[in-house]
């Protein structure tokens, strides 16, 4: 892809999104963190119906240490691997206590040191919370940058890095959640929306996909819902790299 074609491909990701962020409901950087820190394996929509309830519950570090291993586990029972989020959740929270007086660091080292937090966990904290230009590639921008020729990559790492070099400053911040939410809606793993996409004619994915064929109201059935692919963020490097690799499709 060329610097003018990048150049393109992010004026129209802002053209039509100004204002990108997360699907993630929070209102402090713990809340983002600890959203993050749940969303392993689960949709957003899953991560904010159990924030919903517990955030009014316990939304500060000493308030989850408060509701102890059995309280927060029974608040996120309904995510899975939820034993496990509750221990890093609160092991986190303790560590927050004891070395950042309760509040989220606004550093990458600091941030990988909490339990459960890897370098895609503290890329979204650092680029959401705190507006760094960090990109947290997941299953969904690994694809996206792979299948557009914007940072080809065979490891999460890799692609992190040319998407770095890549993309042109005025867009680094907001590039992660544009090509995340490209990837969700319309660069989708096993069907891209091609004949949708807006960015179709600068990228180098072959072939196109065509249009669903159109077909009779009779033959149409109930309308699918429009929602997102039931495939989401994977806490920790080591997991994206394997999802990513297993949509990878390039
Ligand atoms: S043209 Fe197709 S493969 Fe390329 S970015 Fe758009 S949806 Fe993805």
């Amino acid at each position: 892809m060329t610097p003018r074609d990048r150049l393109s491909l992010f004026e129209r990701f802002a053209a039509v999104n100004p204002e990108p962020t997360t699907e993630l409901e929070y209102t402090t950087p713990f809340e983002l963190l600890a959203a993050v820190l749940l969303s392993a394996q689960a949709t957003d929509k899953g991560v904010n119906a159990v924030t919903r309830r517990l955030f009014p519950r316990a939304n500060t570090p000493q308030a989850i240490v408060d509701l102890g291993l059995e309280g927060l586990s029974e608040a996120i029972r309904t995510l899975g691997l939820y034993r496990n989020k509750a221990k890093h959740l609160l092991e986190t929270c303790r560590m927050l206590l004891e070395k950042h007086g309760g509040e989220v660091p606004p550093h990458r080292e600091s941030l990988e040191a909490l339990p459960g937090v890897g370098r895609k966990t503290a890329n979204v904290v650092l680029n959401t919370a705190f507006g760094e230009p960090t990109i947290a590639v997941d299953t969904h921008i690994f694809r996206v940058s792979n299948r557009l020729g914007l940072a080809r990559g065979k490891t999460v790492k890799e692609v992190e890095r040319k998407l770095l070099k890549a993309i042109p400053p005025a867009y680094r911040h907001n590039a992660h959640h544009w090509l995340l939410l490209h990837g969700r809606y319309v660069c989708k793993a096993r069907r891209p929306e091609c004949w949708r996409c807006l960015v179709s004619d600068l990228c180098s994915y072959k072939p196109k996909s065509l249009p669903p064929p159109a077909r009779s109201a009779l033959d149409r059935g109930p309308i699918a819902p429009d929602v997102a692919p039931d495939e989401d963020q994977i806490a920790g490097a080591g997991d994206a790299t394997r999802n990513a690799r297993s949509h990878a499709d390039v």
